[in-house]
């Protein structure tokens, strides 16, 4: 056995490169070499007597050894600057204690192949130590391996074998950096994936595969991670051989021995493909407030509709009750008057008249409001067309100015016709054109009090003739403006009520629209009103009809 043990302590000697190498047994009786490897042991006697009282008093660990003065003037004969001092194997019934025992440059300089072997060699000293003390004592001690070694053994043995498991299998990036920063180690998937092989990578410094980008991102990393005892994260893009960015994130530790970094250790997960998922999120995330936005506008254009439904609602009321009133107006004067010359066979021919030609006016008054219900029924069932002739325009507005003459003069409202032009010709439908301004001068008049003035006035543009009906009459508050060509919608005016139903503006815009015209209002509460219609020109045609 003892053979065996000579030849373990050989191996570690020349793996360690350790000018001397002992296995000393200390108890509390003496202290005896089991096996020796290099210098003459006597050089070392001092050193060994101030082991043996170490050991029997306060124990023996690296720091207590490398600050003894025998130590440093031993080490300093043996030409090395430091001394390893390991306890391997101990019997507690005779307080016996085998140290392994390497005068050797400082450990921590040790690659770890070297430390690896170093701790694979002294377990197989330890259990070569086992054996040759049973052999020896023919019994079976109970030992106890002191608890530095249990964990040295742990890692040597089960921990070692499932840490290279971890190690070799793993996916991710596995590696141990020098504290230079240079690979030491790193596991065959991890270098792979970067299209090396593991070997080709060590001695070269991280930073050598780190993308330009990210390259200051990772030095800032670094630094942290030297002045962190913690473990720290980071991500970084590495660049493959064939140049390509894999994108990675980092869990990276230092490796410290006494107060000095020794190195580092990290794993590092492939997010490349996690990346791809966070753009693609962030190049949709627009999309989504996109179409968030148009969800919000959809959502309150269908309020807007629900609010116009209601309030056509609101105004289909107010139009019923209008209208009502307007045919019992009209109808109960028809009937009283005619009651009235029914009655009275004497009354006089003078009044019979007059009241004839107040039944006669009442009576187209509810005429034309059975035509305006219709038109509006043909406008709501898009029934209304209108057929197109070649016509003079000024000729048409000639004669619904005439037509309005008598209602202007009761009410002591001038009406004019400007008209530079003798004649103006469009392809229109002459009789709903006529019917359009025949409202529009209709409500001019009827809302302009007296000694006011409506005038119309034709302009010849280039492409258009424009038709100006302008009123000096009590205006359009400005906020109802935008609404007056909607269905039934009728100013109000608390305390003068002016009657009507809110549907000659629509007829109005209904028919210019069917001609592709464009109808405008400007407007001035107390100053008037002025309406701007602007058709088509067209050149005179003999005769000639179009429908559509
Ligand atoms: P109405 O039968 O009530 O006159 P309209 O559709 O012709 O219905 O007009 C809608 C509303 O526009 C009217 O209630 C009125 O208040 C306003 N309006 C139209 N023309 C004029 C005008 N020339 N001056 C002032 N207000 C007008």
């Amino acid at each position: 056995m003892t053979g065996l043990i000579d030849n373990t302590l050989f191996i570690i000697s020349k793996a360690t490169k350790s000018r001397a190498t002992l296995l000393l047994k200390i108890n509390n009786l003496e202290d005896r070499l089991i096996s020796f490897i290099g210098e003459n042991p006597d050089k070392l006697k001092n050193f060994r007597n101030t082991l043996f009282h170490l050991h029997n008093s306060s124990g023996i660990d690296n720091e207590s050894v490398r600050n003894l003065p025998s130590f440093k003037s031993i080490s300093s004969d043996l030409g090395v600057s430091s001394c390893y001092v390991k306890p391997i194997f101990s019997v507690n019934e005779r307080n016996e204690t085998v140290y392994l025992i390497l005068f050797t440059d400082e450990i921590d300089k040790y690659d770890q192949i070297t430390k690896d072997i170093l701790l694979s060699f002294a377990n197989i000293l330890s259990n070569q130590l086992k054996e040759a003390d049973e052999e020896q004592s023919g019994k079976r001690y109970d030992f106890l391996v002191s608890e530095e070694t249990v964990d040295e053994k742990l890692i040597t043995e089960n921990w070692k074998e499932n840490f290279y498991n971890v190690w070799n299998l793993s996916d991710d990036i596995i590696f141990l950096l020098d504290n230079d920063g240079c690979f030491l180690k790193i596991n065959s998937s991890g270098a792979l994936l970067l299209n090396y092989h593991p070997e080709e990578m060590k001695g070269k410094h991280f930073l050598e595969f780190v993308s330009d980008e990210n390259k200051a991102d990772v030095s800032a990393a670094f630094t942290r991670l030297i002045h962190s005892a913690e473990p720290i994260t980071f991500k970084a893009d590495l660049k493959s051989r064939i140049d390509k960015i894999i994108s990675l994130e980092f869990n990276g530790k230092t490796i410290v021995k006494g107060n000095k970094i020794i190195g580092m250790f990290g794993i590092g997960k492939d997010i490349s493909q996690l990346k791809i998922f966070e753009e693609e999120i962030n190049r949709l995330k627009p999309k989504l407030t996109e179409a968030q936005r148009i969800v919000e506008i959809e959502r309150s254009r269908v309020q807007n509709q629900k609010s116009i439904v209601e309030e056509l609602n609101r105004l289909k009321s107010e139009f019923v009750s209008n209208i009502s009133h307007e045919f019992r107006t009209p109808l109960a004067s028809i009937i009283g008057f005619s009651e009235t010359i029914v009655s009275d066979p004497d009354l006089p021919d003078e009044m019979k008249n007059e009241f004839n030609n107040v039944i006669l006016n009442e009576g187209k008054r509810l005429a034309k409001l059975i035509n305006d219900i219709l038109d509006l029924s043909k406008i709501e069932g898009h029934k209304i067309t209108i057929i197109k002739r070649n016509f003079d325009v000024v000729q048409m507005l000639k004669k619904v100015i005439f037509k309005n003459k008598a209602a202007a003069g009761e009410k002591g409202v001038v009406l004019n016709f400007e008209r530079p032009y003798d004649e103006i010709f469009i392809d229109g439908d002459k009789e709903k054109l006529a019917q359009v301004f025949d409202a529009l001068i209709n409500n001019a008049i009827k809302f302009t009090n007296e000694q006011g003035r409506v005038k119309i006035i034709v302009n010849n543009l280039f492409k258009e003739v424009e038709i100006v009906v302008s009123d000096t009459g009590i205006g359009i508050p400005e906020k109802d403006l935008p609404y007056i060509f909607q269905k039934f919608y009728r100013v109000s005016r608390p305390g003068t009520e002016i009657p009507g139903t809110g549907i000659g503006l629509v007829f109005v815009k209904q028919i210019i629209d069917l001609h592709k015209g464009l109808v405008s209002v400007q407007s001035e509460l107390g100053n008037g009103t002025t309406f701007i219609i602007k058709l088509l020109k067209s050149i005179r045609v003999n005769k000639n009809e179009v429908e559509t």
